[in-house]
């Protein structure tokens, strides 16, 4: 089990965006009178307590017809009760209770998760009395809050997290490694965890009554146990089509933060795509080693240079993320769908791999002299003593050096490229921190 999932539902401009970034800390999601903005960032960290969760927003997914965009949020609110571990509905307190409203709230209160009845706009204690309209809809937890200002959200919060089950040390200690295939809709994830596991997994999930802990795949592979993290999340009907992409990421970021490494697919006639981008990035902030897998390689016309072609093709796009190894498959065919399999296994080695702080500075501190950091604006020079590997699940590496703040980004780009020339960590993310010796 991972971090709790809260999703923000509810009518556009109540206060969704706001809410979500007062919570997260972050303005990167776009506050805009005008409903139907698409935001880059939909989801976040909310710390409270010294405890964390992550919030998603749906507000990014509205629809652009009028006569649609009812039916998108009944659906959001229907997708958010089966996926998300706690439900935020958000309600304009200024303009007062409407039969939307009084919809979501009859799908809220019949379902056993946690959720809350937040009357925005509340936004000090003379306009707590907004609050009483929604009093008919008999939902126990409701707060005023104003997310403008923050008001009662501290209160609140701390009833949240009371109702959160938060992830507990036994889970820590299974050590299997746990795969998340990820990509856009049709790229062949099924196909591919169906070719995997010799069934059809979409076949198994569709029993009723099938529960959420049942929805990892376990894949037996040379007498070892593989965990193939959420498979049964690869698909589900939506009426409305922004709720396809609302849906898929919900799934794809909990898979992703619930696994060691991941699978990104992509659709070789397709390419890399911003959404693509984004879970590369997110894959990266969360330190999980990455492959990139271009699938559908059977529909490719090839001569000796294309694979070079393709995968310098992605590499342009994904820049600095150019450790993450491309491998290209065929989910029909099954071409080279075990030799991911094997790439990812050996991905995982490298994510746990320790170098001894006896070779880490022999073979870096000569380079580093070779190549010392530019000195401070006052001409002081800049010295790099001592470096250490730490970190049981990702590497960090701590280098320690006087003056480490005039360390520019592009020497830190240098070094990480030294580290990886030397010592290898395919595919995975890592991250240097420079201290005072
Ligand atoms: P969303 O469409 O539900 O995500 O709504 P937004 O967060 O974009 O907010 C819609 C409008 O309501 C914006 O003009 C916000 O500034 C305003 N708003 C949001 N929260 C509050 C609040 O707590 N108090 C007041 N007075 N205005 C708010
Ligand atoms: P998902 O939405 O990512 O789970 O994608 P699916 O596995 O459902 O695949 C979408 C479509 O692409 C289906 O029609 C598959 O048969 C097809 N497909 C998947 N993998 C491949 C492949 O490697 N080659 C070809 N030609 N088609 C594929």
């Amino acid at each position: 089990m991972n971090e709790p999932i809260v999703v923000i539902v509810g009518r556009p401009n109540v206060g969704k965006s706001t809410l979500f970034n007062r919570l997260t800390k972050s303005s990167a999601s776009i506050v805009d009178d005008s409903a139907g903005v698409t935001r880059d960032r939909i989801y976040g960290d909310v710390e409270w307590n010294g405890k964390h969760f992550r919030l998603i927003d749906t507000g990014g997914y509205v629809p652009d017809s009028e006569d649609l965009f009812e039916t998108a949020i009944r659906e959001q609110v229907e997708i958010a009760l089966e996926e998300a571990d706690a439900v935020l509905f958000v309600v304009d307190g200024k303009s007062g209770l409407t039969p939307l409203d009084r919809e979501i709230a009859n799908m809220l209160r019949k379902s056993t998760k946690p959720y809350y009845l937040l009357v925005n706009k509340a936004d000090n204690p003379s306009l707590e009395s907004i609050k009483y309209d929604f009093y008919s809809l008999g939902m126990e937890n409701l707060f005023d809050i104003s997310a403008l200002n923050g008001r009662n959200l501290g209160d609140f919060l701390d009833d949240l997290e009371a109702h959160l089950k938060f992830p507990d040390e036994k889970n820590l200690s299974d050590t299997r490694l746990r795969l998340s295939i990820i990509g856009k809709p049709n790229v062949g994830k099924s196909s591919l965890v169906n070719a995997l596991l010799g069934y059809d997994r979409s076949i198994v999930t569709n029993i009723p009554g099938t529960t959420r802990d049942s929805i990892d795949s376990v894949l037996k592979y040379y007498g070892e146990e593989i965990i193939l993290v959420d498979t049964a999340g690869l698909r589900r009907k939506t009426k409305v089509k922004e709720n396809i992409e609302f849906f898929a990421n919900v799934r794809t970021y909990r898979a992703l933060w619930d696994s060691d490494v991941t699978i990104l697919m992509l659709d070789a006639e397709l390419g890399v795509e911003k959404q693509d981008q984004r879970i590369i990035q997110e894959a990266v902030r969360r330190r999980k080693g990455l492959i990139i897998a271009i699938n559908k390689w059977d529909l490719i016309e090839k001569d000796t240079n294309t694979a070079k072609k393709y995968e310098d093709a992605v590499y342009a796009k994904i820049k600095t993320v150019d450790y993450a190894p491309i491998i290209t498959i065929s989910a029909l065919t099954k071409q080279r769908i075990y030799k991911l399999i094997d790439l990812a296994k050996k991905v995982n080695e490298e994510r746990k791999k320790k170098i001894t702080t006896s070779k880490l500075n022999d073979v870096l501190l000569v380079e580093i002299q070779n190549s010392p950091p530019p000195a401070t604006p006052t001409g002081k020079e800049v010295k790099i003593k001592y470096i250490t590997q730490v970190g049981d699940h990702y590497p960090i590496f701590i280098f320690f050096a006087n003056e480490h703040k005039y360390i520019p980004e592009h020497y830190k780009r240098f070094l990480e490229r030294l580290i990886r020339r030397h010592f290898g960590f395919e595919g995975v993310p890592m991250t240097l921190t420079f201290k005072e010796k």
